[in-house]
């Protein structure tokens, strides 16, 4: 049996590749300190003797028993809100805790893929975004936390491929959703559903001509388990190329939800970039990968999922309480 290690599997997308890995009969490795993952998204796993799971911050030495075959490293706060809040952290886990997974891949001979992001084109100048751009990155605005720890984790990784050989893939996530995403975790979608459902006015940051271009979480899975299976080294973009204005999409989900509420605008967060597409091209030539929901049955599943949730989960308005993890 194939032996798969995953960081952040707690997490939204982490939590969705153990169950992808689980039902192509892996034996799955969950790793997760749990600052921003949720046991809840894993908890059905536990009773699975093909499921092992440990409670473990990547950012120190990460110690498996046994052989591995592959590992997945999707431990990160993903969330503008998450990385400013806890900015160390984020910084850590992508060179640190990818530096120690990187070891771990070495040692066991193992195949690894890292997340990445469409975070590293930054605020981009060209559009749509081809694996070849560099970006446009403010190394020390607020996101550059994120963005720069991203870039530096495809560097490392890049490295360890060339100097260790060790056998390396990258992926870049663009905008992804769907069942399990935290609701309060700032991001757009979680929060304008979760205005809609608590009926308030759907808050557009700026005058909401940015674009961004949302991918449902099942083809992200599928393009990413693509990758993985592939024998290409470089990045890869995997998102859904169909773009649209948050202005526009505040319209759709007020729609979808058949809420009484409007939009109210608040003030544009710095570095909020303003346009984000994905080329595809290289994950349709080289995965033979491209994506198959659309949005407006990404989102109806994805609103059923929020519409499930109970009323104290919903009203839950503060983020996730980071102090305990945070030393000052
Ligand atoms: N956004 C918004 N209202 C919100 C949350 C986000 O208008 O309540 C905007 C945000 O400024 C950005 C876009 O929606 O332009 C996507 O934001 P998100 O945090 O989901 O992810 P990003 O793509 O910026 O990392």
């Amino acid at each position: 049996m194939k032996r798969i290690l995953i960081t952040g599997a707690a997490g939204f997308l982490g939590s969705h590749l153990c169950d992808r890995f689980i039902k192509e009969g892996y034996h799955v490795i969950g790793m997760d300190n749990l600052i921003t993952g949720d046991l809840k998204n894993i908890e059905h796993l536990f009773k699975l003797e093909k499921f092992e799971f440990y409670n473990h911050d990547v950012t120190k030495f990460v110690h498996v028993s046994g052989k591995l075959d592959y590992i997945l490293h999707f431990a990160s706060p993903a969330s503008p809100i998450d990385y400013l809040k806890i900015p160390i952290q984020t910084l850590k886990v992508g060179a640190l805790g990818t530096h120690n997974l990187l070891g771990l891949a070495k040692d066991k001979k193992a195949r690894i893929l890292i997340a990445s992001t469409s975070e590293v084109y930054g605020d981009p100048l060209v559009h749509p975004q081809t694996e070849e751009y560099y970006g446009n990155v403010n190394t020390i605005g607020p996101r550059g936390v994120y963005d720069e720890a991203k870039r530096f984790q495809e560097s490392i990784t890049m490295a360890y491929h060339r100097f260790h050989n060790v056998d390396t893939r990258i992926v870049r996530i663009f905008n992804t959703y769907g069942p399990k995403m935290r609701l309060n975790d700032g991001r757009v979608i979680p929060a304008f559903m979760g205005q809609a459902l608590r009926g308030e006015d759907l808050t557009v940051f700026g005058d909401g001509s940015q674009t961004r271009s949302f991918c449902y979480v099942d083809d992200q899975i599928e393009g990413i388990f693509k990758l993985l299976m592939s024998d290409y080294n470089l990045p890869v973009n995997i998102g859904n190329p169909h773009e649209i204005t948050i202005k526009d999409f505040a319209e759709e989900i007020i729609n979808l939800t058949g809420t009484n509420q409007k939009v109210v605008y608040k003030s544009l967060p710095q570095n909020d970039p303003l346009q984000r597409q994905p080329d595809i091209s290289k994950a349709k030539e080289i995965l033979g990968w491209e994506p198959k929901v659309g949005r407006e049955k990404g989102m109806k599943l994805t609103f059923d999922y929020f519409k499930s949730l109970s009323e104290e989960e919903l009203n839950k308005k503060e983020h996730k309480d980071f102090s305990k993890h945070i030393k000052k």
